[in-house]
């Protein structure tokens, strides 16, 4: 079979090699689309939290690693100890290893987990013709749910959970701060939640144009008081709950400045460089600031339901389906070009996918 393999910095092929071997409690899947990852950007570029030198405690591997970790299939063949998926099932993946024996894993969130890791990051993902994973972190996907909806489960499970844990609520109000891929995933589940008012912080470029497609306000800090603007739209009431996606210390500043008093600043970026907090801008007004990180429990399944009955609409998302082959030019090469800014989410899809006539599309 083919697969995308990393081999250093800036060093990804696309090589043959064997099909994986699953054990007792795996299943080999057939991959049909695997989405291309902010984490995948930078796994790409420098080996940013990828197994490189060390072999990941759980997968006990380390590059070369096949990449891909957002992708839908059919699941191949299973383990004689699986029972929950048959061949042939159409599946999406919950990516995570964790080790099940640390005090968050026995606490149930595996997704912080003092070993977590990342199929496709920290042992062999899915820019493959297949892949194979653990059996129990498998989801069925609807017979009417299209496998390029099925790539897009997993970014949109990241908002999803981030939602969770900013205690949102149907009818409030809200800021997401950046319209990539998880800023616009997180618009997409406030709409499909019932949020009511939703503003998004986008400096120009076609991202705000995107935002807008989705009914949001959008409000662009540079031209002018963002904080000012979210005060005079909320009638002096500020947002119940904000997102924070860019990782900028402008953006966090901001948003702590346009929640209410008791409102909620949920951080789903992931930091390249330390910032400078207030902390009595918190203790002053009671406010909350709490991180979110991948996802856990039924969100998984909760996502699947959202898309599968329509309540989730994911138009826009993909806004590029390449050919495995061509992951390196026409995908990391994409998405790190002049053009990074107009693309949402490419889509890899291997040439023995039931989708390989959707490239170009
Ligand atoms: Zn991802
Ligand atoms: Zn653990």
């Amino acid at each position: 079979m083919k697969a995308a393999r990393w081999f250093g910095n800036k060093d990804v092929r696309v090589v043959d090699m064997e099909t994986p071997e699953i054990k007792n409690d795996e299943v080999l899947i057939d991959v049909q689309g695997c989405g291309i990852c902010g984490s995948d950007l930078h796994g790409f570029q420098t080996g940013a939290l990828m197994s490189v030198d060390e072999e990941h405690p759980v997968s006990h591997r380390k590059a070369p690693l096949t990449m891909g970790h957002e992708y839908s299939g059919i699941i191949n063949s299973v383990g004689k100890d699986v029972t929950n998926v048959k061949p042939g099932d159409r599946v999406v993946v919950e990516p995570l290893l964790y080790c099940g024996t640390c005090n968050p894993c026995k606490e149930g969130y595996y997704n912080t987990c003092d070993s977590v890791g990342f199929q496709g990051l920290n042992g062999d993902g899915a820019f493959a013709d297949q892949t194979k994973f653990k059996a129990n972190m498998i989801h069925k996907i609807p017979s009417t749910m299209s496998f390029e909806d099925g790539a897009l489960v997993e970014p949109i499970t990241v908002a999803y959970h981030s939602l969770r844990k900013g205690k949102f609520e149907k009818g409030m109000s809200a800021i997401v701060s950046g319209a990539g891929t998880i800023g616009l995933s997180t618009i997409k589940c406030l709409k499909a939640m019932g949020a009511g008012e939703i503003y998004v912080i986008q400096r120009k470029s076609v991202r705000q144009e995107y935002a807008k497609a989705e009914g949001a306000t959008v409000i662009d800090p540079n031209e002018c008081d963002a904080v000012a603007e979210i005060s005079k739209l909320t009638g002096g009431k500020m947002a119940d709950v904000a997102f924070e996606t860019t990782g900028s210390q402008q953006c966090y500043d901001l948003l702590v400045r346009s929640i209410k008093n008791q409102g909620t600043v949920v951080i789903t970026s992931i930091w390249e460089h330390n910032i400078e907090v207030n902390l009595n801008d918190l203790v002053v007004t009671e406010k909350n600031v709490v991180g979110t990180i991948c996802y856990n429990g039924n969100d998984f399944e909760e996502v699947i339901k959202l898309i599968g009955d329509g309540v989730l609409d994911t138009t826009g998302l993909i806004t590029k389906k390449i050919a495995l082959e061509d992951i390196v030019e026409q995908g990391f090469g994409t998405l790190t070009g002049p053009d990074k800014k107009k693309h949402v989410k490419v889509l890899v899809i291997p040439e023995t996918s039931s989708i390989k006539d959707e490239i170009g599309k």
